[in-house]
């Protein structure tokens, strides 16, 4: 914590969204607490072994055909199921406080919602030329849990948990511009360094640019450097 070390991410894959602990999920609703001590999450704890975000999902998973059946005394297979192997005397109950437990979370950490992973293709199957690189343009983080975790946030800054919306992707992959984009400095890192970036989607193209970087961007001084021409061509070719 005092390294603000802390959860932070735009989305994150459900891979991910799954590993997380439920019954400590830092961003439940505090309401999670009044569900944490009843006949149901205690035999969740001790005989489901339930830990994480995907056991309750992959309990509840089972609830909509439990519903029609009825109760626990049900004798559907899943039900039966968790009887013998778990030892569970009440499977809808226990099945229905892990539904329960799951609605506590936000969407953004809620397998169960439509996430932007579900609108981000993977750019891996693209063909590729040589010294060209797709840009990444996946909100989602990837990876495991210890992915998630940044460090030196700032303390003022609220994460959102609100999920952001992928659903202009395109359709179809092919149809993404090939662009080429470079930055260059002359006396990089010296007081009369002077930037530039070019944007080149082909021939005489007229979405073609070239950009001298400016001395400031609104009240921000820009640092005339590689890095700042190179940030820049990708802004403008994105745009
Ligand atoms: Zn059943
Ligand atoms: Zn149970």
């Amino acid at each position: 914590r005092k390294y603000g070390l802390r959860m932070e991410g735009i989305s994150f894959e459900r891979a991910i969204l799954r590993e997380m602990p439920i019954w400590h999920h830092a961003q439940a609703d505090p309401k999670i607490r009044r569900l944490t001590n009843s006949r149901a999450s205690k035999c969740l704890q001790t005989k489901h072994n339930l830990t994480t975000v995907g056991d309750a999902e992959d309990l509840a998973a089972v609830l909509p055909v439990v519903i029609i059946r009825g109760s626990d005394y049900c004798e559907c297979q899943d039900c039966t199921e968790l009887r013998q192997d778990v030892k569970c005397e009440h499977p809808h109950s226990c099945m229905l406080r892990a539904q329960e437990l799951l609605d506590t979370l936000p969407e953004k950490w809620d397998p169960r919602a439509e996430q932007p992973e579900d609108h981000e293709y993977d750019l891996d199957n693209l063909q590729k030329e040589r010294d060209e690189e797709n840009f990444n343009y996946h909100l989602s983080t990837t990876g495991n849990i210890s992915d998630v975790f940044r460090i030196f946030t700032d303390p003022n800054h609220k994460p959102v948990n609100k999920v952001p919306t992928r659903k202009v992707a395109t359709t179809n992959p092919r149809e993404l511009s090939v662009v080429a984009t470079d930055g260059s400095c002359i006396d990089n890192g010296q007081d009369t360094a002077i930037a530039g970036a070019g944007v080149f989607f082909g021939m005489s193209d007229p979405k073609n640019q070239s950009i001298k970087i400016p001395k400031t961007s609104g009240s921000t001084a820009l640092i005339q450097s590689n890095q700042t021409a190179e940030l820049l061509a990708t802004k403008v070719a994105s745009e």
